[in-house]
């Protein structure tokens, strides 16, 4: 096992962990059964090197992950969905997320999908849906999400935000970054999240 794999396995290790005694998290979508690891060619952001200096308060339970994410930094194929003309150049400099499993994730799945997603501070993600079902589940920090169905609700370590198929969802970072994990399961679980059309 080189260096990537024992970083990424240490991620996938901690999840589950996590995953594993959350009951609301494993009734959404337990670790899946067919995971098997892909070699994937790291991809730097620019928000890697924001979350490898600093990243806000953990607990005892989620600091395992958060310390796997940071080892894994190097090794993690980073995105950014969105362009600078979409969302604006300092949340494309703030913000990244890696697929650790699914169907193009470091290890492959085709049950469901979870992601690692860092936000700097004082970051809007303005509304976007997507058609798979979304839990996030807060590792470090705090966010503040909003529907537009329910009053906004500040999220920090240990809890949870739910979205059905296509419901439109903003997050806004405040005082904080956030470290998530979220997962997805469902119908379209492959696709990508887009901006909302209004
Ligand atoms: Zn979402």
């Amino acid at each position: 096992m080189n260096a990537s794999h024992t970083a990424l396995e240490n991620v996938l290790c901690a999840a589950t962990t996590i995953i594993d005694r959350t009951p609301a998290l494993t009734e959404f979508a337990a670790v899946p059964t067919d995971l098997d690891f892909v070699q994937r060619a790291p991809v730097s952001k620019p928000a890697v090197d924001c979350l490898v200096s600093g990243l806000p308060a953990a607990s005892p339970a989620t600091q395992p992950l958060v310390d796997a994410v940071v080892s894994t930094a190097p090794y993690a194929e980073w995105r950014t969905t969105y362009t600078a003309e979409q969302v604006g150049v300092d949340f494309v400099n703030r913000y990244g997320y890696f697929e650790l499993y699914g169907p193009s994730g470091h290890y492959t799945s085709q049950q469901s999908r979870a992601f690692i997603g860092y936000w700097g501070d004082h970051l809007h993600y303005p509304r976007h849906q997507h058609e798979a079902e979304e839990v996030y589940y807060i590792i470090a920090g705090e966010a503040y999400f909003d529907t537009g169905n329910e009053p906004t609700r500040c999220c920090s370590v240990e809890d949870m935000q739910f979205h059905y198929a296509n419901q439109s969802h903003s997050m806004t970072t405040k005082n904080s970054a956030v470290l998530c994990l979220a997962l997805w399961r469902g119908a379209g679980f492959e696709t990508s999240a887009h901006l909302s059309p209004y």
